[in-house]
This record gives C-alpha cells, structure tokens and sequence, in this order.
C-alpha cells in the first residue's frame, strides 16, 4: 500500500532544486518510478512529498564532443540512449547493455539518472561507466559539483548524494585509440537483473601491450567494485589464456560477493572469474581491431 503523500511537480530544474532545498528531509525524487514505485508499494519506503522530475525536459539530451566526449542529461531514458545514433557509433557498449536491460516498457519509462541513483549494486550500466571513467554531475540551489562515478556509490543501495541534490549529468569521456569496453551480465531470464555482471574497458598499444585496464564488477558486493588486482596483472601483458586465467582469479579475490537467494557466494565467485576472462579477451580483441 502507497501512504499518502503531497505531489510537486516543478517546470524546471531550478524550481525542482528549489522545492527539494524546501522539503530535504521529508521528500523524494521520483523520475521514470521504474524502481522507486516498487519500494513504496511494498511500504518500504514512505515519503511527505513526492517531487516528480520526469517532466524537466531540460535534463533530457545527449550531447557528443570530440574533447570532451558525451554529456547525458539524468531525465535520458534508457530507450533513448539505446536508440542514438551517435552512442551506437562512438560507444556502442552502452547500446549493448541497454538491449539487455529489463523490458522495452521499462526502457521506455526508467531513465540513466533514476538507475544510477537508486543504487542497485546488480544495475548494469554503473560498472559499464564506471569502466569508461565516467563522472556525474550533482546540483542543488546552492550549485553544483561533479565527481567520479566510482566514488558516488557509498554502501547498498547508498550514494554520495546530499538530500538537497539531484543527478543532472552524466559525463562519458572521449573513448581513447585502441580501447574497448564490454559488459556481460549473467541471468536466469533474459533481461532480467544480473547475479554477477562484469565490465572490462582494455586500452593496448601498437605492439598488442596492455596499456591499461579497469574491470568493474556488478552485484560481486554491496555496490560495483573495481578489481584492482585483476587490473595489475593485465598491465604491461600481452594476450594469453593463461593470462586471462590469472586475472580471471584475481578478480574473484576482489570481489566482495554474498549468498541470497540467486545464487551463492561461490557460485558468484566462480561467475566472477569467468566473464572476466571473456570479457577482458572480447574487449582486447575489439580494442586490437580498432
Ligand atoms: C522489471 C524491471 C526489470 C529491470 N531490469 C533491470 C536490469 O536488467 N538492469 C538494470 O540496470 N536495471 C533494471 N531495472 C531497474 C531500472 O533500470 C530502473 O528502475 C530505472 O532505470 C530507474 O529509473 P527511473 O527513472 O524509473 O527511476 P525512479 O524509479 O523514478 O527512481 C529511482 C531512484 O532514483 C532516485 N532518482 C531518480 N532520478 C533522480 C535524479 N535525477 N537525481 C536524484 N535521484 C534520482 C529516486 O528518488 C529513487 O530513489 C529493472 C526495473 C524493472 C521494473
């Protein structure tokens, strides 16, 4: 059962940061409502004031720069992302990862700042950006700061969002020569969340070198994780199954897995190992054809 609660519905970004200074500690942003709808639904959550964003046409683009890559605006939804041309084009993984995500119904409604703001340690497209080194941009009235993604996930279902601020930017870098990036997630059924997801963004040289890597791990813990040691051993490597194998391990000892009722710790760790090793080898070998 939803309690009641008062409906805003601001015209603009500045009066939607408006209100939220107001009613800070009694209220709650919902956009799309693809995952705030289902907590409170379940009484899980309960809110005084309900301020509904999804109508701020201001924070819905997508902007492509040669230096300075792309800027997503929070009020994106996901079908949008998956069906511009120009993400296909300069960063096809993002397109990728939205196909498997959920339902067309969902995609039509969710959007990039909803999913990366709730939090969801299985969401896909946080380690996929957290891969390509992306920053998000925060405001509130009193304006506005911008931080790494990596840094924006605090604890489960916890973020470096003050009660004051909103997600107003996503920013994706240029993608540098001779890198690719993959995300695989694997289910049970098609689309759905994933019990483990892994992320690899592989950077070589002229010679076929790992010049850098960032493999970032999704519901392996309470928010994704980068593998760090798994990194180390691919940089300064080139291409080779036992090396695959190594970096495979190394990333299940970084990951912080739990046992629920998807599936156990082991099983997660075992997940983790084996979609790093084929996502780091698809991603070298997108990044060697590039
Ligand atoms: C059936 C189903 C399947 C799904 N499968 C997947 C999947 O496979 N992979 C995956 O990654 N996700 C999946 N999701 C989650 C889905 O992607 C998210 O629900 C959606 O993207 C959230 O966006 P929204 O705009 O609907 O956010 P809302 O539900 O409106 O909000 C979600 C949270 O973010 C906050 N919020 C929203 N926008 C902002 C903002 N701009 N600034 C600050 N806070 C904000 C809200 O207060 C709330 O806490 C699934 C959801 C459903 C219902």
């Amino acid at each position: 059962m939803i309690h009641d609660f008062t409906y805003l519905k601001p015209g603009t970004l500045k009066e939607a940061l408006s209100m939220l200074a107001d009613h800070k500690d009694e209220c709650k942003i919902i956009c799309g409502g693809q995952s705030l709808l289902i907590v409170m639904r379940q009484g899980l959550l309960v809110t005084d004031y309900l301020i509904d964003i999804k109508g701020l046409n201001e924070l819905s683009y997508i902007n492509y720069d040669e230096k300075e890559g792309f800027k997503i605006g929070a009020t994106t939804t996901h079908r949008t992302i998956e069906t511009s041309e120009m993400i296909e084009q300069k960063c096809p993984v993002l397109v990728a990862v939205e196909r498997k995500l959920a339902s067309v119904q969902v995609r039509n409604w969710g959007t990039i700042g909803g999913n990366l703001a709730h939090g969801d340690s299985s969401g896909d497209l946080a380690p996929t950006l957290i891969a390509l080194d992306t920053k998000i941009k925060l405001s509130s009235a009193k304006g506005s700061r911008t931080i790494p993604l990596e840094e924006f996930y605090t604890d489960l279902f916890e973020t470096a969002l003050n009660k004051d601020e909103l997600v107003v930017e996503i920013q994706i870098p240029p993608l540098r020569p001779k890198t690719a990036t993959a995300y695989k997630k694997f289910n049970l059924i098609e689309n759905d969340q994933a019990i483990v997801g892994v992320a690899a963004a592989v950077t070589i040289d002229q010679k076929g070198t790992c010049k850098d890597a960032r493999l970032v791990l999704s519901n392996a813990g309470v928010t994704p994780i980068r593998a760090k040691n798994a990194e180390k051993v691919l940089i300064g490597k080139k291409l080779a199954d036992a090396l695959l194998v190594k970096a495979g391990e190394a990333a299940s000892g970084d990951s912080e897995p739990v046992s629920d009722i998807h599936a156990s710790e082991e099983y997660r760790r075992h997940l983790v190992k084996v979609l790093t090793k084929r996502m780091v080898k698809q991603a070298w070998n997108q990044a060697a054809h590039s």
